[in-house]
């Protein structure tokens, strides 16, 4: 199944979609009122989104008189979006309506060590998903972390699973599976993510800070997605901020700011006090548990994201910083700490009007967002 190109350029149609995603079902006269479209045209574009498989009718909600209402939602029992995150220690498949709610059937697998026994594994997972007679698939997205090239859907460099590099799974699942696949970068995900489910709701313009394992920003600029060129936009975490004596960076230079303020910058302090080498969930671990003995560790961390979360700030002048980090479940109280240091740090202005939240959103929301988005067609172009 293929969605016409021609929707993309339809503008009323693509309305009364975003019109449901942020209000749920509508009656057409609901529709029409809010969006300010006549009856007729209403009537039409629905007709063009129901036959495309994108939104269903349902009589389930009674009006105030106790009559039925004929409604209008997108696609829930009829069509269904497939994600899938490939991630260092599991792959999970799973499935949702075009509203994102989740249907029935996560699977969780222990990725495999090869390239190919991952797609049989997703291969065969996606089927048992996909193969329901009552049920049109209209898309899948495939999250996977690290560089991504996103005019190609190719992975570049990942730093969980490098035997994806120089891989297209996407581009290997639609041939496959024959619907339409497409690959979403995890940080982009989990922007998305905030949006479809999360702390974005309301937000046109926000910036996802993921300090996790690097530190990269997901940025949403007037509700289009900042991809960059070649889909790699949000490398924040390679800007220098310790030229001199800077610790070595996975990306080859030294001092970059994911070395200092991110979660394996804390993993590494810790490391550094116990004279060994510590995984991030390990270093996570020891801080949750012993926060006061590792707080100089915490604090030192906490205060290089502040730097990074008043960059963002500076540089996109977002309506929020959202804050994706395992540094406020060692410590909560950093989160103040966070927040406060930022103030300090960005320029008055800018931050004054800026909330600066903790993150909600997981990777499997965002590729479920990715290929909902995909589908509906209200992200950038490109994706
Ligand atoms: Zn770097």
């Amino acid at each position: 199944m293929t969605l016409r190109p021609s929707l993309v350029g339809r503008f009323n149609e693509r309305q009364i979609l975003r019109l449901l995603q942020s209000h749920g079902p509508l009656s057409r006269a609901e529709v029409s009122r809010i969006s300010g479209l006549s009856a007729p045209t209403v009537s039409k574009a629905v007709g063009v989104l129901v036959s495309s498989g994108l939104l269903e009718e349902t009589d389930v909600t009674e009006n105030q008189r106790g009559r039925p209402a004929n409604k209008i939602r997108l696609a829930t029992e009829t069509a269904q979006v497939v994600g899938v995150v490939i991630d260092r220690e599991h792959c999970t498949v799973l499935s949702a309506g075009l509203d994102g709610r989740l249907n029935n059937g996560v699977a969780k697998v222990v990725t495999p060590q090869s390239y190919d026994e991952i797609l049989t594994t997703l291969v065969e997972k996606c089927s048992g998903l996909i193969d329901r007679p009552e049920m049109k698939t209209l898309g899948l997205a495939v999250s996977i972390s690290g560089l991504v090239d996103s005019r190609s859907g190719t992975a570049i460099l990942s730093p969980n699973v490098p035997i994806t590099n120089g891989r297209s799974p996407a581009a290997d699942l639609q041939e496959r599976l024959n619907i339409p696949c497409q690959v979403v970068q995890e940080l982009h995900g989990l922007c998305l993510a905030e949006k479809m489910f999360g702390r974005a709701k309301d937000l046109n313009d926000y910036v996802l800070l993921d300090a996790e394992v690097g530190l990269g920003v997901g940025v949403m600029l007037r509700g289009k997605l900042l991809l960059g060129h070649n889909g790699m936009a949000g490398e924040f975490g390679h800007i220098t901020i310790v030229p001199e004596g800077g610790r070595q960076c996975g990306c080859g230079n030294r001092g970059c700011i994911e070395t200092v303020a991110s979660d394996s910058a804390l993993a590494w302090r810790i490391g550094q006090t116990l004279g060994r080498t510590l995984s991030i969930d390990d270093g996570i671990h020891l801080a949750t548990a012993e926060p006061i003995r590792f707080a100089r560790e915490l604090a030192e961390t906490a205060d290089a994201l502040a730097l990074a979360v008043a960059a963002t700030v500076n540089v996109f002048d977002p309506e929020a910083v959202i804050i994706n980090t395992r540094l406020f479940d060692a410590d909560s109280s950093l989160f103040d700490r966070v927040v406060a240091t930022a103030k300090s740090r960005a320029l008055g202005p800018s931050i004054a009007g800026c909330r600066i939240e903790r993150a909600l959103g997981t990777k499997w929301q965002g590729a479920i967002a990715a290929a909902v988005l995909n589908v509906t067609d209200a992200v950038a172009d490109g994706m």
